[in-house]
């Protein structure tokens, strides 16, 4: 296993939209091994290939506090989302520092691959239902401040890269 490296927001790559993975072939399971490890490491509780320059549909996520509830989902379509909407505090590895709310249905219903490239289907809710949202815009190739509005998006673009300057 290997930590890959994580891109950071506003990098033009995170905005590429991820193709369907064909095979679940041991290709695939080494990306997914890599990037829980990557995710753990960070800390982190969700991770999109496309953050780390993959741009095939696959996210890992664990919200659990013993790291020890890893979720793949491999080709992963939302195949049910409620019309109750809840806001929630979203962070991501991609625009370390900044926290802010987001609006989103509050249950959906999740079919994906799993790490063997079995069929599945998930219903969540809270946290976890923020999570796989927040992970499938990755693999459009959206990052969740884009949800914000284009005065805070310039915020950030700012501070984010003044960061970047200041730890070059
Ligand atoms: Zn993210």
């Amino acid at each position: 296993m290997a930590l890959l490296p994580i891109l950071r927001y506003p990098d033009r790559r995170l905005s590429k939209v991820a193709k369907p993975v064909v095979r679940v072939d041991d290709r695939i399971k080494r990306l997914v091994a890599d990037m829980a490890q990557t995710m753990y490491d960070a800390p982190g509780i969700g991770l999109a290939a496309t953050q780390v320059d993959v741009h095939e549909q696959v996210i890992v996520i664990d919200i659990s506090t013993t790291h020890d509830e890893l979720h793949v989902f491999i080709n992963p379509r939302i195949v049910h989302s409620s019309d109750i909407e809840c806001e929630a505090e979203e962070g991501c590895l991609s625009v370390p520092g900044i926290y802010d709310r987001v609006v989103r249905p509050e249950r959906v219903t999740v079919a994906a691959l799993d790490a063997n490239g079995e069929q599945f289907e998930l219903e969540a809710d809270g946290l976890l239902a923020v999570c796989i949202q927040h992970e499938m815009d990755h693999l459009l190739g959206t990052v969740f401040v884009e949800h914000l509005s284009q005065l805070k998006q310039a915020r950030i673009k700012n501070k984010l890269r003044k960061l970047e300057r200041e730890s070059a």
